[in-house]
């Protein structure tokens, strides 16, 4: 077998497809593509790709996945995901169903929210907002899960990090959820990569809930004059580097317009490609390379990647 095939072929055997199917029924699919699950619309198939409803049955998944060794994927939303074509071996994690909750709390002083890890971070902003939090302007317009987010750091002039009261997540060695004090960097954290975040407590200072929507609205109406949001995208590819923008650089490169395949790097926001026409993941990671290489050669400065690269590229 070359060494390409033998790299697309599942890691999981009869037993292991028969016990997943046991803790999760019809929501355990086998060779399941990606794309749709990601917000490129690009990736090829998962093993398996599983939808995880309770603690309990995470706890359970995460027990096999210990005992048999598995590699396994936790996606939320994927909005900030290249998936490659050859797809992802082993399990591939969705949470819904109880991780999708968003329950607010009284408090004086702070809008409190408690938040599974699978509810939509949209939906907490507006929410929120409603209820006068201040700061979760640097919040509205991120697509994605509260899970993601929190293992991102995700925002823009705030991050989410900023707002955590506890995090609670469940492992392959502690299946049963348990609380970790991750620390913040810049769109990343510390948490292990084998901790899948459960849920989330947020607090905002109180502010008054007009002015918090309004000043919300505006950086909706922001994005959408500034951000390509008609094509499927991950919105930027790259950190920003000390002192400057990955944006400036990259349209000071002269790389706004720059195609490969299907992938385009977008004419209004050149931190961002776009998926003009079923571009590829090897599409879109060799302009990313291209990128890359422009502004080095040109600037000296090298971008590292805020996407997550994920899976076999062929
Ligand atoms: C149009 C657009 C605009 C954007 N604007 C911004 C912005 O302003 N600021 C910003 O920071 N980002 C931005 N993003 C990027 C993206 O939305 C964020 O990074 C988001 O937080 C990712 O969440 P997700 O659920 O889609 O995670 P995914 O893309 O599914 O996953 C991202 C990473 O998080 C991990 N992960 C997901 N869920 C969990 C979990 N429950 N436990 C542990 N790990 C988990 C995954 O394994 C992966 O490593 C933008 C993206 C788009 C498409």
């Amino acid at each position: 077998m070359s060494a390409a095939a033998d790299m697309m072929r599942s890691v999981l055997d009869e037993r292991d497809r028969a016990t997943v199917t046991k803790i999760l029924g019809e929501r355990a699919r086998f060779d399941a593509p990606l794309a749709p699950f990601t917000s490129w619309k690009i990736g090829g198939p998962a093993d398996a790709l599983v939808q995880v409803e309770t603690t309990d049955e995470l706890a359970q998944l995460m027990r096999l996945i210990f005992k048999r060794h598995l590699p396994w994927f936790v996606l939320g939303s994927g909005s900030n995901l290249l998936v490659g074509d050859g797809g992802i071996r082993g399990l591939v994690v969705r949470l819904a169903g109880e991780f999708t909750a968003l329950d607010f709390e009284d408090d004086p002083s702070h809008v409190v929210v408690r938040a599974g890890a699978a509810s939509s971070l949209a939906l907490l902003t507006a929410q929120a907002a409603s209820r006068g939090a201040s700061g979760i302007g640097s919040l509205a317009g991120i697509p994605g899960s509260v899970g993601g987010a929190l293992r991102m750091n995700a925002g823009t002039d705030q991050e989410i990090g900023e707002f955590v009261r506890d995090v609670w997540v469940q492992t392959p060695a502690k299946p049963d959820p348990h609380a970790v004090t991750p620390q913040y960097f810049y769109r990343h954290t510390s948490l292990t990569r084998d901790a899948i975040v459960a849920r989330v407590t947020l607090a905002f200072p109180r502010a008054d809930s007009t002015a918090v929507r309004e000043e919300m609205q505006a950086r909706l109406v922001r994005r959408k004059r500034t951000q390509p949001l008609q094509f499927p995208n991950a919105g930027s590819c790259f950190r920003n580097p000390a002192g400057d923008k990955a944006g400036r650089l990259i349209e000071a490169a002269g790389a706004k317009g720059w195609r490969e395949g299907g992938a385009e790097v977008s004419d209004l926001h050149a931190n961002f490609i776009v998926n003009r026409e079923d571009a590829s993941a090897a599409d879109v990671a060799t302009l990313l390379a291209r990128v890359r290489r422009a502004v080095v050669e040109q600037f000296g400065v090298e971008l590292e990647l805020e996407v997550h690269f994920i899976g076999v590229f062929v």
